[in-house]
Formats: C-alpha cells, sequence, structure tokens
C-alpha cells in the first residue's frame, strides 16, 4: 500500500509507550443482538505472535504455505469454508512467475448478498523503509502491515457461528501478492485483490458482493483513523455508515477528518462495483521496517475496531 501523495511526508511522531491499565470489564461470553462481539483483545494478540513466529510469509515462500495450513486448520475448526482462489504472481522485474493465492473464508455461504472483511497476509520481501540499505533485506515481520488483519479475522471467527443473526453472508477474504514488489517503477501492486476482482467481474457467481472493509495498519498503539481519500470518494456512503457507528459507540479513533489518498486492495474491488472502504492508520511509525513487530501493537486497538467492525455487520442489508 502507498500514497498518492508525496511517500517522503514526515510522519507525526507517535507514543510508544504500552497502555497503562487494562480494562477490568469482565468479557461477555455470548455476542448479544445488537451488541459487538466479545472479541478477546488478548488471545488476538497471541494470534498475531503466532503468525510472526512462523518469520517472513513471503508470497510464494515456507513461511506463507505453514500460514496457509494454519489459517485453514483454525477456520474449518471454527465451521467456516475455506476456499483457495489460487493464480500465478508475475512481475515485470522477476524472471519467474510465483504461485499465489487469495483465501476466502465463507460463513453462511447459502446467503445471495454477502459482504467482505479483507486485508493481506503476505509480507514484504524488503523493508524499505529502513535508511541503512543493508537492512532492507533482514528479516521482516510485518506484524502490523498485514498480520494484524488476519490475528483479528482468527479472533473474530472465533465468534461467527454464535453471531446474532445477520442479513447478509459473511466472507473473510485474505489477499496475497499486495506486498511482492521489488521495482516500484516497472512492478504491480495488489495482485492478489486484481484477481479476485477481475474474477468476480468475469464469472459472476450465484451471490453478489455488497460491500468490503479492508482493514490495514490499523492495530498499532494510539491508532487513529481519518477518512481514507479513495474510500470517500469511492464509497462514502459505506464510510459514513461506519464512522456513524463508531461515534455511537465511543470509538474517538474513528476521527471525522480527511486523511491521505492511500492505494491499496480497496481500489480493485471498487473497479468492479464492490463498495469498499479502508480502515488505515497511515501514520503508523514502523510500516515497512524492521520494528513492525507485535511489541509495537495493541490487542485494544484491534478490539476498537472489532467493535465496530460486528455492529457494522449486524447491520447492514
Ligand atoms: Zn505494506
Amino acid at each position: 500500500m502507498f500514497t498518492n501523495s508525496s511517500s517522503s511526508k514526515e510522519l507525526p511522531e507517535q507514543i510508544t509507550s504500552a497502555k497503562s491499565g487494562q480494562s477490568s470489564k469482565p468479557l461477555a461470553s455470548t455476542w448479544e443482538a445488537g451488541e459487538p462481539a466479545p472479541f478477546d483483545p488478548d488471545r488476538a494478540m497471541k494470534y498475531l505472535k503466532q503468525l510472526c513466529d512462523l518469520g517472513p510469509r513471503i508470497s510464494g515462500s515456507d513461511g506463507m504455505a505453514k500460514m496457509q495450513d494454519l489459517l485453514k486448520k483454525h477456520f474449518e475448526n471454527l465451521g467456516a469454508k475455506v476456499t483457495f482462489q489460487k493464480f500465478e504472481g508475475k512481475q515485470r522485474s522477476q524472471p519467474k512467475s510465483v504461485p499465489m493465492a487469495n483465501m476466502i473464508i465463507s460463513w453462511n455461504p447459502e446467503s445471495k448478498t454477502r459482504v467482505i472483511l479483507c486485508g493481506h497476509y503476505d509480507t514484504r520481501p524488503i523493508a524499505d523503509q529502513e535508511r541503512r540499505r543493508e537492512d532492507w533485506t533482514r528479516p521482516f515481520l510485518s506484524a502490523n502491515d498485514g498480520t494484524s488483519t488476519v490475528a483479528l479475522l482468527m479472533e473474530l471467527g472465533n465468534h461467527m457461528k454464535k453471531a446474532p443473526k445477520m442479513k447478509v453472508g459473511v466472507d473473510f477474504v485474505i489477499f496475497d501478492g499486495e506486498e511482492w514488489m521489488f521495482d516500484p517503477k516497472r512492478d504491480k501492486f495488489f495482485l492478489g485483490s486484481d484477481y479476485f476482482a477481475d474474477n468476480y467481474r468475469d464469472h459472476r457467481p450465484a451471490y453478489t458482493y455488497k460491500s468490503a472493509i479492508l482493514l490495514d495498519l490499523f492495530a498499532g498503539i494510539n491508532t487513529r483513523f481519518p477518512w481514507e481519500e479513495n474510500s470517500r470518494f469511492e464509497a462514502g456512503g459505506l464510510m459514513e455508515e461506519v464512522w456513524d457507528i463508531a461515534k455511537e459507540l465511543n470509538v474517538k479513533e474513528f476521527v471525522f477528518e480527511r486523511g491521505d489518498a492511500v492505494l491499496d486492495d480497496h481500489m480493485g474491488l471498487n473497479r468492479v462495483g464492490i463498495k469498499a472502504i479502508d480502515i488505515i492508520d497511515f501514520s503508523y511509525p514502523h510500516w515497512h521496517k524492521l520494528t513492525d513487530l507485535p511489541e509495537n501493537c495493541s490487542g485494544e486497538s484491534m478490539a476498537k475496531v472489532a467493535k465496530v467492525l460486528s455492529v457494522w455487520l449486524q447491520r447492514t442489508k
């Protein structure tokens, strides 16, 4: 993901100290109608660490294969239908293509009107925001960049079978090939989401995707989500719905301000008529750096976003 505006823009200083004091309110065990899912921030962090412990998960690598295996087991055990949408990832700068796969995790697959919660799961081959060139090729775990989305979906997955009745089917869609790029002048971004979008347009399934919410860089400490400009332009109504729910639930991280225009996996979805927005905190100071580690992520930040998503899922029709 990158901004259309200057990429060398100064990012605001972030406070990176751990949050003091955990919420003492006990977690509800059931997901009551109209209420947020009883999302467990500690378990979400456990998933995040478990994925990072696999090491880098670059498209086509062993790390990626191990993660796919882990996720397939996780979501099938929870009762979801898991599909791998396989394709070949090609870049102009690379002599060989690499086998890639988007993962589609379907809940109530019989529903003909569906919504998507999505993000990417591949990690970047190079940590190219590091100042020292020799650091670029050191192992890069990408904790908040992609991995945090997968961790949120893993935790939310624990509650989906016990969710209050929804009017829409829900697909968690995890894209491959978002980060698999080597030469920004020649290579394409967003291989997985573009493939998914083209496939949806060209082989129309028996169901319709109504809307999609993309998560990226959303799990840092002290997050802030302004309106991402491309989302506002392409899917302003959906953006308003989601930010209004956040306001109602007193989730103050969703701020009513214009943010950067970010090119990300939601662009392909909007291109084929799926209204899609990106919930992103582009001021995350560890973006594409070796310090993008679990210790710079927060389960509470994940829980706040999940709170908004889980209410939105019930209201959408
Ligand atoms: Zn990235």
